[in-house]
């Protein structure tokens, strides 16, 4: 990515060995992130661009000396940072806080490309039973990243089957966090959401209730959908100010909001009126490293398919218009088939 709305596929190096932790990992499936969106439609333009991509899932095709339990032909799927699965913070299960971890892109190889060189790949690809032509594949490629942290909202906010949830977004995180809530029992999931094809599929994936309106009148329905109390806890899965306030405001007293939306603001309101209502706040990014284990069987078993989230496929020449598509909100969420 060049700058804002500025995407080129381009030819690089290929990926090699470099350090003894390594792994070379060529790509089946990618995606465009809805993070990704913020600087497609933001980013300064700049001579050198950026590599772009942090959800993938390949295939191994050569591993470093010191790498061990994957080898050449394995399937991988790589969470959207890289972590050596050994420090005190991996340990911890906060991947995303690695001493020796990172981001993928910027400097290193992004996976919206062929081929990506994983850094630490024992602690960070997780090998999956299938095969390299499995259907299972585009649900797999969520919990590198979109799966994982819609999961991630709902385990910080503390859902259970006790817990009645409002989830704020309609976009892959928070279609994805309905799905989560409901797969940890939630039996009242409002979504909050205005594209109907999107909440449909919210309602396919768990949602008890849909709130199109936004605003004050918005969360008068929630209330209304919740005898005034609003909901034990809110899944704020958008990243603005605006979700952020409705979020404090559709949350019971005493309980507890948690956010993953990539943060756009800089304050939460929380002032004394929060203050006196006990509310939590929490979330943040979803350590994905930590929850694969945890989510496989249900995707593998088919319990859940959080794959429908994606709406469109583009191989590498359409990439721009995969952006585009997301940025327009024609597509819910783009697979990249190279
Ligand atoms: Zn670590």
């Amino acid at each position: 990515m060049y700058g804002a709305g500025d995407v080129r596929v381009e030819n690089v190096p290929d990926p090699v060995l470099r350090e003894p932790t390594d792994a070379v990992v060529r790509v089946l499936l990618s995606c465009i992130c809805g993070s990704d969106l913020w600087p497609y439609g933001s980013l300064p333009p700049s001579d050198h661009g950026r590599r772009m991509g942090h959800e993938f899932l390949g295939v191994v095709e050569e591993v470093g000396s010191d790498v061990s339990g994957l080898s050449a032909g394995d399937v991988v799927i790589a969470p959207f940072v890289w972590s050596d699965g050994t420090c005190d913070f991996c340990q911890q299960g906060l991947q995303t806080s690695c001493r020796h971890g990172g981001q993928w892109g910027h400097d290193l190889d992004g996976g919206q490309g062929e081929a990506v060189r994983v850094p630490q790949a024992q602690g960070t690809l997780v090998k999956v039973p299938v095969g390299e032509d499995s259907a299972l594949l585009p649900s797999l490629l969520t919990l590198s990243d979109v799966f994982c942290t819609g999961h991630h909202a709902a385990v910080t906010a503390g859902v259970t089957p006790r817990t009645s949830v409002t989830v704020i977004g309609d976009g892959a995180v928070g279609l994805s966090a309905v799905l989560a809530a409901k797969r940890l029992g939630a039996e009242q999931i409002v979504l909050m959401g205005r594209h109907q094809a999107r909440t449909d599929l919210g309602r396919e994936f768990g949602a008890t209730d849909v709130v199109a309106e936004r605003g004050d009148e918005g969360i008068e329905r929630v209330r209304e959908l919740t005898g005034g109390d609003g909901t034990h806890t809110v899944l704020e899965c958008v990243g603005t100010e605006q979700a952020i306030g409705t979020s404090l405001r559709v949350v019971r007293d005493g309980g507890v909001v948690s956010r993953v939306g990539a943060s756009q603001y800089g304050s939460v309101p929380m002032d004394f009126g929060t203050l006196m209502r006990n509310i939590t706040l929490t979330g943040g990014v979803a350590p994905a490293r930590a929850y694969i284990e945890d989510l496989l069987p249900d995707v593998l078993e088919g319990r859940v398919d959080p794959g429908r989230v994606f709406d469109r496929t583009v191989g590498f020449d359409d990439v721009p218009g995969g952006y585009r598509a997301m940025a327009d909100r024609e597509a819910l969420k783009v697979l990249i088939q190279p």
